[in-house]
């Protein structure tokens, strides 16, 4: 049975996202929105609510903004369609999400295999890691493959292998 009272009722503009703003502290003590990971910082105050601008507004030219209500603080209108991705979110590569695999080795390191070559684990930074092709120092092969580490889903793949 269709609830025809329903229908439609999700009647909103397609900018209009509701996600829940949280409001953080930036580095410098400034104020930032955050709505579904992207920040915005206040920009001006119109007659009753504030604007808030992408904080990337200006080195990308991203024209997302938010609206909050100058008295209660609760978004009234949101344009979060960003011409970026999330800050800090890079994305996966998707030719790669199927094809490395992990295995420990005997003494305890992670070793990942992709595409018939094995790295070891390098070093982690941020929320990345970094992995060398096993054959670095026999081959001097530079080859090395980029994490995110939460997740092991790779970013990027660097240099190319000078054996095989
Ligand atoms: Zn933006
Ligand atoms: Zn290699």
């Amino acid at each position: 049975m269709i609830d025809d009272e329903h229908k439609g009722s999700n009647n909103i503009g397609n900018n209009f996202v509701i996600q829940y703003p949280i409001f953080i502290k930036s580095r410098r003590g400034g104020l930032l929105l955050s709505i579904g990971g992207y920040t915005f910082s206040r920009h001006c105050q119109l007659s009753n609510k504030f604007r808030w601008a992408c904080t990337l507004a200006k080195r990308q030219g991203c024209r997302a903004a938010a609206y909050t209500c100058t008295k209660e603080g609760q978004v009234i209108e949101c344009n979060n369609e960003h011409n970026h991705p999330v800050k800090g979110e890079e994305q996966a590569d998707a030719r790669y999400a199927e094809s490395a695999s992990f295995k420990l080795t005997k003494r305890g390191n992670l070793l990942m295999n992709l595409e018939g070559f094995s790295y070891s684990q390098h070093k982690s930074y941020g929320n990345k890691t970094r992995w060398e092709c096993t054959q670095r120092s026999k081959a001097r092969c530079k080859a090395a493959v980029v994490t995110l580490t939460e997740t092991q889903k790779i970013l990027r793949l660097y240099g190319e292998h000078n054996h095989s």
